[in-house]
């Protein structure tokens, strides 16, 4: 039988009854837009995350965008980030005129090196966008203390891989001054469509977010700042609240299971990214390192195992931001993209599907 990539499915039959019954209730009180499960769901995630503040919104993209405009960002600032991560943490910076800064990510980690952020910055840096990549948390701790001093430039955790995920002794979400999550289907807390969240202590950004997912308004059609449409639907908010039941027990199975690959691949020999001590992964993708890829993934896709590149190319080597950038400045970025390659990744894989995973890749390596 074919492993799936992410398992939603066992998930929903063992949330089923809950997931059921929030969707139920939605239809039957009919608030589909900031309806109250909106509410509830962001005093839930603010309780958890630790965060004193949090804003529903329509995705993760949103989530980013909106945190952005909350700063003011505009044409000709600069804003430091990774090439290494999914295309919207870059795209929300080009979106508002500014200029995406690249700086190079730790081979271990693959999160931005935090070492050589500070060569990068300029009297036009206006945000530090680091990305808890693979569920990881980045460097925060370093991140602030050289945001801090360099004229309290604030720092946005693109998080939308790392709810969940412990730095020292704070989850993820709260180590910064703004974070944005996801809650796309495949991430570790997801719905049904598209959702995300903005974290932050701050009163009077969480106030400007607010303002700006709908529509820049501060009172009824009183519209003091330019907005977007950027509410999450009420039934999303429905699904997420269902799922936050058994959150903690995925979050134990998944560093469970990503601790188990570890064992495996270390026992095998075989490179993969490495986490820190101080932190714990959500590992929203398991992600290891092999020569000839391509050779892999066939091999493990005619044995009916699934797999994924995050990312197979660096965002500075694309075609929409490959001006941004002179091409040869990120040289670890470019190296793990052409190396990385994740796999089956669930709070519900079994153990037997993971042997017979690992199996299956010392044996494509052999081939
Ligand atoms: C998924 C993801 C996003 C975007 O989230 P959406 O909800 O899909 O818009 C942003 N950044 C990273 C790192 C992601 O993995």
């Amino acid at each position: 039988m074919s492993i799936p990539f992410v398992d939603l499915k066992t998930q929903y039959e063992a949330l089923k009854t809950q997931i059921n019954a929030r969707i139920q209730t939605v239809l039957e009180h009919g608030k589909y837009i900031m309806g109250p499960e909106v509410k509830e769901l962001e005093d839930r995630l603010s309780i958890y995350s630790g965060a004193k503040h949090c804003i529903t919104v329509a995705s993760g993209t949103e989530a980013l965008l909106i945190s952005l405009m909350a700063l003011e960002i505009k044409p000709g600032d600069e804003v430091i980030t990774t090439p290494f991560t999914f295309v919207a943490t870059v795209e929300v910076i080009v979106l508002l005129g500014a200029k995406p800064v690249f700086v190079d990510i730790d081979p271990d980690t693959c999160n931005i090196d935090a070492a050589l952020i500070a060569a990068k910055i300029t009297k036009r840096t206006r945000a530090i966008v680091p990305v808890s990549l693979y569920g990881q948390p980045a460097d925060m701790e370093e991140i602030n203390r050289i945001a801090s001093q360099h004229g309290n430039i604030p720092v946005i955790e693109d998080a939308a891989q790392s709810f969940g995920a412990k730095y020292q002794n704070r989850k993820s979400c709260n180590l910064s001054t703004i974070a944005c999550t996801s809650f796309f289907p495949s991430k570790p807390l997801g719905c049904y469509g598209d959702g995300g969240a903005i974290f932050t202590d701050d009163d009077e950004i969480a106030q400007t977010c607010r303002e700006i997912r709908v529509h820049g308004q501060s009172k009824r059609y009183i519209h003091t700042r330019v907005g977007v449409g950027g509410r999450m639907d009420t039934l999303q908010c429905a699904v997420v609240l269902a799922k936050l039941d058994r959150f903690d027990w995925e979050v134990e199975r998944r560093i469970e299971i990503g601790q188990r690959y570890n064992d495996l691949f270390d026992r095998a020999g075989i490179d993969r990214v490495k986490q820190r001590p101080d932190r714990s992964s959500v590992f929203a993708q398991y992600t290891i390192r092999v020569p000839q890829r391509e050779k892999v993934q066939t091999y493990l896709n005619n044995v009916d195992i699934p797999s994924a590149v995050h990312y197979p190319v660096p965002l500075n080597e694309q075609p929409a931001y490959r001006h941004l950038c002179c091409s040869d400045c990120t040289p670890i970025s470019m190296q793990q993209s052409q190396q990385v390659i994740s796999l089956p990744m669930s709070a519900d894989l079994a153990e037997t599907d993971q042997f017979r995973i690992v199996r299956e890749l010392q044996a494509a390596l052999q081939a």
